[in-house]
């Protein structure tokens, strides 16, 4: 059998077998990936594509890291699994780990996905809160245009209505506020101090739906899925000023920010501010093994050791926390150091962003280019005056043919009703600057295509 027959039988059996996430049906589009090194992935025919995305804004420290499967390696040959009802070294290692990294005293739940993590985060924040006797908390705010997971709680937490339709009713108990937009946001001089005002929003809706039935609020420090929304400078300080006001705890959903994509060890880190809660996955393992955490401050863990029936926490999964994927999570976090990724994200990112600015800023359809580190969002409208969003087809035209010559881009939807015009780039932090140049060059190809 040829290499390309091999090939062509492959996407017949992926057509009739493979189940793809979040893709209409179309088999003809599918990209089946055979190998990958550094940015780079080949598929079955040996066609070569960047990865702009690093996979699912997740693949941190590029392919090809052979030290993380040797860390793995070894960790299953030495112990391959036990529970974290009792403990073992590669989580207590890395739950050090990620402390020195957060700068503060968390205590660390581990699980598998973002989604288990903020459903974590949901179940102990309200526990907590009976746990002090206030039991009519269970409200949790989130902002539309977030993604938070595909449980029936994060998903409730999500602000993007497309990918809740038709699995409704979710859990009770999410409200929505929207989210501050810099570019889309109050047509005022001073854009910034207007988009505050979605601060005193969040501060109003806690008042009237009484500050004593709210829980939480989770945000991420920067919308990512949603459209690469960055807030102003005080808005995530401001959330964590109402929500001590209100007596609610303030969840940072850094499952994309974490890691360096944002430029920091951690999105909430641009933002002078220390949220009660902290969830996390793709990049602690840069995704080579699935392992996601919630830190959660000390103080609050402390509450949970009462002697009552009720007291601790009941909350399990069998493979959270799995021995190799924390021994493999503590080799990425070393690279990730002695390759300096997140300095390099920030300074990459702020190149990426401002020359994609400068060789569109005369394109009649790119309204808007922002982002911090390695997280950048080019917002396509069909008339810069009125921000029309440029219509679908056309974002996907661009797509399309950045992957015909070999490029990976996203872009934020099917999932944000009205508003799937932004397109993303979410590379590995240690792409090669040749690499962040073709982007760059492609990208603005594509563009100039569309007119
Ligand atoms: N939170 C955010 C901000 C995400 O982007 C995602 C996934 O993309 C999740 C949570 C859910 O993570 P997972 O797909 O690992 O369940």
């Amino acid at each position: 059998m040829t290499k390309i027959k091999q090939g062509e039988d492959f996407l017949t059996k992926d057509r009739d077998y493979v189940w793809h996430s979040m893709k209409p049906y179309s088999p003809d589009s599918t990209l089946i990936a055979e190998k990958a090194e550094g940015s780079w992935v080949t598929d079955h025919k040996g066609k070569r594509y960047l990865d702009g995305m690093a996979g699912l804004w997740c693949v941190n420290v590029g392919y090809g890291r052979t030290e993380l499967a040797d860390a793995a390696y070894e960790q299953l040959k030495q112990m391959a699994y036990f529970p974290l009802s009792q403990s073992h070294i590669p989580a207590i290692k890395l739950a050090e780990k990620l402390n020195e990294l957060l700068g503060d005293e968390y205590v660390i739940f581990f699980s598998n996905s973002g989604s288990e993590a903020n459903e974590t985060a949901f179940k102990l924040v309200r526990q907590y809160h009976q746990q002090k006797g206030e039991y009519g908390r269970y409200k949790f705010i989130s902002r539309y245009r977030a993604y938070h997971g595909n449980s029936m709680g994060s998903l409730a937490a999500t602000g993007q209505a497309q990918r809740k339709y038709k699995y409704e009713p979710l859990a009770p108990g999410f409200l929505h506020v929207t989210p501050p937009d810099l570019y889309r946001g109050a047509d005022n001089k001073d854009t910034e101090a207007a988009e505050l005002e979605s601060v005193k929003d969040i501060d109003r809706v806690m008042t009237w739906e009484l500050s004593e039935t709210i829980a939480g609020v989770i945000m991420e420090p920067i919308i990512t899925g949603g459209g690469v929304i960055v807030p102003p400078d005080q808005y995530m300080k401001g959330v964590k000023e109402v929500c001590e006001k209100h007596g609610a705890l303030l969840i940072a959903d850094e499952v994309i920010c974490g890691f360096g994509r944002t430029g920091k060890p951690f999105g909430f880190m641009n933002y002078g501010v220390k949220p009660d809660i902290i969830t996390m996955a793709k990049g602690i393992t840069s995704a080579y093994l699935p392992l996601s955490a919630t830190a959660v401050r000390k103080d609050i863990y402390e509450a949970f050791k009462g002697t009552e029936e009720y007291d601790y926490f009941r909350h399990v999964n069998t493979f959270g926390g799995n021995p190799a994927a924390c021994a493999l999570a503590l080799k990425n976090l070393e690279i990730m150091e002695k390759e300096q990724l997140f300095d390099r994200s920030a300074e990459l990112g702020e190149y990426l962003k401002q020359s994609l600015a400068e060789k569109l800023k005369d394109h009649p359809l790119v309204g808007d280019v922002r982002g911090k580190g390695l997280l950048v969002g080019i917002e396509l409208v069909s008339d810069k005056d009125s921000k029309e969003p440029l219509r679908t087809e056309l974002v996907n035209k661009v797509i399309g043919g950045c992957k015909e010559k070999g490029l990976i881009i996203g872009k934020n939807g099917a999932t944000v009703a009205g508003y799937n015009n932004v397109l993303t780039l979410s590379p590995p932090l240690n792409i090669e600057m040749k690499d962040l140049d073709f982007i760059i060059q492609t990208l603005t190809e594509e563009l100039k295509a569309i007119l």
